[in-house]
């Protein structure tokens, strides 16, 4: 079979979905879907497609086994527009090719992030990388959005000034915060995307680059629906367990306590109340 249409796909190519204040995925192109996993995964063997039926059980197959190269044969085309911190944190997904606008080249807009007042949180305790359930009082998150907004504003001031003054753009521009929105071509395979997918929708991953994250499953589905499924199953709402949990399993099956400590208990309690949630 030749080029593989997916209507799904076709339904949401080149339209823009929205993520954060003034950021968006678009899906530019796809090559391949569930038949091109299915065709490349028989090929070794001489059979063309079967049943719907048999094609989905020879996705999960697949997956469940981690016979991961007959997903590589899929790959999907982003343009995204998200903030330069988020942009950081995706671009160590080294496996993806990627075209960033160039603020050598371009002049940068007066575009930033500017969080959602519910977005403003404590530090966390526990999570040293994260941000705290606890809600802030209105006074201090009006604070904090105000000092936002006015560094934003004053460097985008001197960022123009420069610029009218002939400076060299890629210098006018080094002053520029995070907050600043960037943009990007990605292209990466089905089986680099659901890694992404599975380590930038866990919670342990920053909010912002979770909301870019539920825009591409989606789009992911609409291209693959059986892999996405399986993927689902398999990875996303899977968990793996170490040697000593596996014994703390064995434990609690035999009526007994699990017998983990510190650190150890509260993962393994995590990844306990995960297994409950994904199967509610
Ligand atoms: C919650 C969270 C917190 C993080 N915190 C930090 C942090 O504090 N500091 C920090 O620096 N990073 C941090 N990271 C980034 C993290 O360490 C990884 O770099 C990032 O998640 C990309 O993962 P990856 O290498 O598996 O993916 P990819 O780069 O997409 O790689 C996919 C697979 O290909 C393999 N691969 C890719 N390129 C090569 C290569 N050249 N040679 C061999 N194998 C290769 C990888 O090993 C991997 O198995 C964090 C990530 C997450 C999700």
């Amino acid at each position: 079979m030749a080029h593989i249409v997916v209507p799904e796909a076709e339904a949401i190519l080149d339209k823009e979905f929205p993520a954060l204040d003034h950021g968006f995925v678009r899906l530019v192109d796809y090559m391949g879907g569930d038949d091109r996993i299915v065709q490349s995964a028989r090929v070794s063997y001489g059979q063309g497609t079967k049943t719907v039926r048999e094609d989905r059980g020879l996705i999960e197959y697949l997956m469940s086994h981690q016979h991961s190269s007959p997903f590589e044969q899929v790959i999907l085309t982003f343009h995204c527009k998200m903030p330069i911190f988020v942009a950081r944190q995706w671009i160590r997904h080294r496996t993806a090719r990627v075209n960033e606008i160039s603020g050598r080249y371009s002049v940068m807009e007066d575009e930033f992030y500017v969080p959602a007042e519910e977005q403003i949180r404590y530090q966390s305790q526990s999570n040293r990388q994260g941000r705290a359930n606890d809600e802030v009082p209105p006074e201090l998150s009006q604070k904090v959005l105000k000092i936002l907004l006015k560094g934003q504003r004053e460097l985008y001031e001197t960022y123009s000034d420069m610029i009218e003054d002939n400076i060299a753009r890629e210098l006018a521009r080094i002053n520029l915060p995070l907050s600043l929105y960037t943009q990007w071509y990605w292209q990466i395979d089905l089986h680099n995307l659901m890694h992404f997918l599975d380590l930038r929708l866990d919670h342990h991953a920053q909010w912002e680059i979770r909301e870019y994250g539920k825009v591409i499953a989606m789009m992911t589905n609409a291209v693959a629906p059986m892999a996405y499924a399986a993927f689902e199953k398999h990875v996303l709402n899977a968990v793996r367990f170490s040697g000593a949990e596996l014994q703390g399993l064995a434990n609690l099956l035999d009526g007994k306590e699990h017998g983990l400590k510190g650190i150890g208990k509260t993962e393994f309690e995590l990844k306990l109340q995960k297994v409950s949630h994904s199967s509610s």
